[in-house]
């Protein structure tokens, strides 16, 4: 038997059958014709599930589960919005088993899937309670309690990149002052760090952007963090204080076993974990007990796909 997972992102899509040791045997990709709208979306995943059960010689009988990790929240009656998509309250469970009839179908957050995985075969295997951040654009969040994905009573739960952790310089998309991700992402960074140099403060950055500070990355501040630059090892050095502040507040809410940072800024993982530990012992309410590992997740892009092959069919409304 296998399963497939389908990663459906802003830009691409991704179908890959997996086995049931959570290694990808075969992959197929498109690209997200965002354009084009909701149901040839659906329409053109169709077509990628198709060839790779052709290329493998496998029927629908030989898939346990088809499951997709989407970039947005699925509410109770299996609707999804998301912006990055052009979906609008889509109707993404039903159409999903209309156009997979002979499939069991499933469905979650693009965060909690990659969780999944990486409690399932990767950097959180064998720890019953274990979280998942991923740093990328946004903070995406994933629990997973006893190898299940844990997303509450209506389906909105994890989203630990809104839980408010400070006072910021710039409102979250939510509406809110202070979310974990306007201070602990990619975006996070840039911002804070622009701000820095515009208000009169030097930096190598400058140049290195060659005076065009919408150059700017997150991976751009952390190359001149490791040379030193002043600006950068301010805006780099708030980051981890609020990322060992929001790391603290997840555990005093829920004591994991393990908490796994992903996404793009994990690759500046010598950096993060460097003192985070310590840090986080400052901010958690039981300092001298022993609380969550913070390790780097192992996956990378294959958790898309692999935690979307894990899932189990739920209810929807
Ligand atoms: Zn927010």
């Amino acid at each position: 038997m296998y399963r497939i997972g389908v990663d459906i992102g802003g830009t691409g899509i991704q179908a890959g059958l997996v086995n049931l040791q959570g290694e990808i045997i075969g992959q197929k990709e498109c690209s997200t014709n965002v354009k084009l709208g909701f149901l040839k979306i659906i329409e053109s995943i169709r077509k990628l599930v198709d060839s790779l059960l052709e290329t493998y010689n496998l029927t629908p009988q030989d898939i346990e589960v088809l499951g997709f990790g989407v970039p947005s929240f699925i509410n109770q009656q299996g609707k999804v919005t998301c912006v990055n998509l052009n979906w609008y309250e889509e109707d993404f469970i039903t159409t999903l088993r209309e156009t997979f009839p002979e499939f069991k179908v499933a469905a979650e957050n693009d965060a909690t899937v990659a969780a999944l995985a990486e409690a399932k075969f990767g950097s959180m295997k064998g720890y019953p309670y274990a979280v998942m951040l991923t740093l990328g654009t946004g903070l995406g969040a994933g629990i997973i309690i006893n190898g299940q994905p844990f997303v509450g009573a209506h389906g909105m739960g994890s989203e630990l990149g809104h839980v408010v952790i400070g006072i910021n310089d710039f409102k979250c998309k939510c509406g809110n002052n202070g979310c974990f991700e306007t201070f602990c992402s990619a975006t996070g960074i840039v911002r804070h760090t622009k701000r820095l140099i515009r208000i009169g403060r030097k930096s190598c950055l400058v140049d290195v952007c060659k005076g065009e500070l919408n150059r700017l990355s997150a991976k751009k501040v952390f190359d001149a963090y490791r040379i030193g630059d002043e600006v950068a090892v301010q805006s780099i050095n708030r980051f981890k204080k609020y990322l060992a502040i929001g790391i603290a507040n997840i555990i005093n809410g829920m004591d994991p076993h393990i908490i796994a940072i992903g996404g793009g800024v994990s690759r500046a993982s010598d950096i993060i974990l460097d003192g985070l530990e310590e840090e986080i012992r400052k901010h958690i309410l039981y300092k001298k007990e022993d609380f969550a590992k913070v390790v780097v997740a192992q996956l990378g892009n294959e958790a898309g796909i692999i935690g979307a092959a894990f899932l189990e069919q739920k209810q929807f409304g």
